[in-house]
C-alpha cells in the first residue's frame, strides 16, 4: 500500500516491510494534520481580520464585505453560529461574529 510493489507471502499482507508500513502511516498522519492546519489558518486569519475591523469601526459597526475579502477573509470558514434575541444569526470565528447585512455590508460583534 505504500511502494505499490508486488507483495509475496500472506494474502492479507498490505506492506512489504516495516519501513513501508511506517512510511504509509506517517503519510496519513501528515495529511490529517495538514488538513486541520489549513482550516485553522483560515479561521485564525478571519479572527484577526474581524478583530481589526471591529475596533476600527466601533461607531458604525458595519464594514464593507469587499474590504474584508481584500484582506483575505474567507467567508466559508467559521467556528460556530449563534442566533441573537432579535433572530439575527451571526457566524463566529472564535469570539468575533459577523453577519452579512447585504451584499456589501457586514456587521461585526464581539462575544462578551
Ligand atoms: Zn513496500
Amino acid at each position: 500500500m505504500y511502494c505499490k510493489k508486488g507483495i509475496y507471502g500472506r494474502t492479507d499482507k498490505k506492506f512489504c516491510n516495516s519501513y513501508c508500513r511506517s512510511s504509509y502511516h506517517n503519510t496519513m498522519v501528515t495529511a490529517d494534520v495538514n488538513y486541520v492546519r489549513r482550516i485553522n489558518y483560515h479561521l485564525q486569519k478571519n479572527r484577526k481580520i474581524l478583530a481589526a475591523a471591529f475596533s476600527a469601526c466601533k461607531q458604525a459597526k458595519q464594514v464593507s464585505s469587499k474590504e474584508l475579502f481584500i484582506q483575505g477573509f474567507s467567508f466559508a470558514y467559521y467556528t460556530h453560529q449563534q442566533e441573537k434575541e432579535n433572530r439575527e444569526t451571526y457566524l463566529y470565528c472564535y469570539d468575533y461574529g459577523y453577519r452579512i447585512v447585504d451584499n456589501n455590508k457586514v456587521t461585526i460583534v464581539q462575544e462578551e
